[in-house]
């Protein structure tokens, strides 16, 4: 039988969810679907996920899985052993509901007292906060035949790069449109925190240097709350260049200026890639996910874990949002503190 080659992912996904449960020791789950009575007798004993009207599904897909071939997918990179809070299933989007039933109930700052203390002092304030147990999954070894792209290996330098981009680039119409200069990533070129955003406004234009007006001062208060300093971490824009009226960038332009990026990324090599804002995230990672969807669990890029949060001006704007951005940034410290 011609199976396609999305049927065959989708059949992957599952195995590897399925997989995840019965690592945790779940043996079925129960969900209830409108209009079906019953699909199964025989319901697996799962404490506290049974409604009454609830169906058992797992036996059923896995009676389908062996039906279909999965191919061995092959990738230059090794398999590594199990490192805290690596698994690639823990980054599975479906399993992020599971994974904060298990956190630690976190004290709730009151949001309007969020909202009205500066920022160092909420940053300060919700540093303070317990800090969560790090989520540990297991990787089974029936995964080990599934491996990613990643990363290619660095064959130049920073310097190499910013000097190919050149002072004057002209790579793309946002040279043409009021730029006064060419915004390039700084930073520690071994860091393995990196931030990402959109593109330069109109102080970054002025200066030369990402993230230097009141939107980079709130992320210096974010990154400082996490426990590091401007000078630890590596930062860059998916655009180098100020758009005018600080529209976002287009793709045309986008399409122009990210590859440095990406070669940038490749030399650093960073743990954790944090994106600022819809603009940023959806460009690194290839998604139309709007980013109040895609914050709050890390995704991948080349084997690099990624955190999309809100865009510091954002939090400018609605500092309600500082609870996300915080709770991310606390899965970004925990992460960090668990692979050293
Ligand atoms: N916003 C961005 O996305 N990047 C900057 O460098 C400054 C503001």
């Amino acid at each position: 039988m011609e199976v396609s080659l999305d049927k065959v992912e989708l059949v992957a996904d599952i195995r590897e969810q399925i997989l995840y449960l019965q690592e945790l020791g779940v043996d079925a789950f129960d969900v209830e679907i409108a209009g079906i009575e019953s699909v199964s007798n025989a319901r697996s004993e799962i404490t506290g996920l049974r409604s009454e009207t609830a169906i058992s599904l797992i036996p059923d897909l896995r009676s389908e899985i062996p039906k279909i071939e999965i191919p061995n997918f092959r990738t230059t990179r090794p398999v590594e052993p199990r490192v805290p809070g690596q698994s690639r299933l823990a980054s599975l989007p479906s399993l992020a509901s599971l994974s904060k039933k298990l956190e630690t109930a976190l004290p709730i700052v009151e949001d309007k007292q969020t909202a009205d203390m500066t920022t160092a002092e909420t940053m300060k304030e919700l540093a303070d906060e317990p800090k969560k147990e790090a989520i540990v999954t297991e990787r089974s070894s029936k995964l080990s035949a599934i491996e990613l792209p990643i990363l290619p290996e660095p064959t130049e330098t920073i310097e190499q790069i910013r000097a190919e981009i050149g002072p004057d680039c002209t790579r793309c119409k946002l040279s043409t449109l009021g730029r006064s200069k060419v915004v390039n990533s700084t930073g520690n070129f071994n860091a393995e925190l990196m931030f990402v955003g959109e593109a330069p406004g109109a102080d970054e234009d002025e200066q030369g240097f990402p993230f230097v007006g009141r939107a980079g001062k709130l992320l210096t208060d974010i990154m400082m709350a996490i426990g590091f300093s401007r000078d630890d971490v590596f930062i860059g824009n998916i655009n180098r260049c100020r758009p005018p009226g600080n529209r976002a960038p287009e793709p045309d332009e986008t399409i122009a200026c990210k590859p440095f990026l990406k070669r940038e990324i490749a030399v650093v090599r960073p743990k954790v890639i944090v994106v600022l804002g819809a603009t940023a995230a959806q460009n690194l990672l290839e998604t139309k996910v709007p980013i109040g969807k895609l914050r709050g669990q890390f995704h991948d890029y080349l084997g690099t874990k990624v955190m999309p949060t809100f865009h510091p001006a954002y939090l400018l704007r609605d500092p309600h949002k500082k609870r996300e951005v915080w709770e991310d940034m606390k899965m970004v410290r925990d992460f960090l503190a668990a692979t050293k």
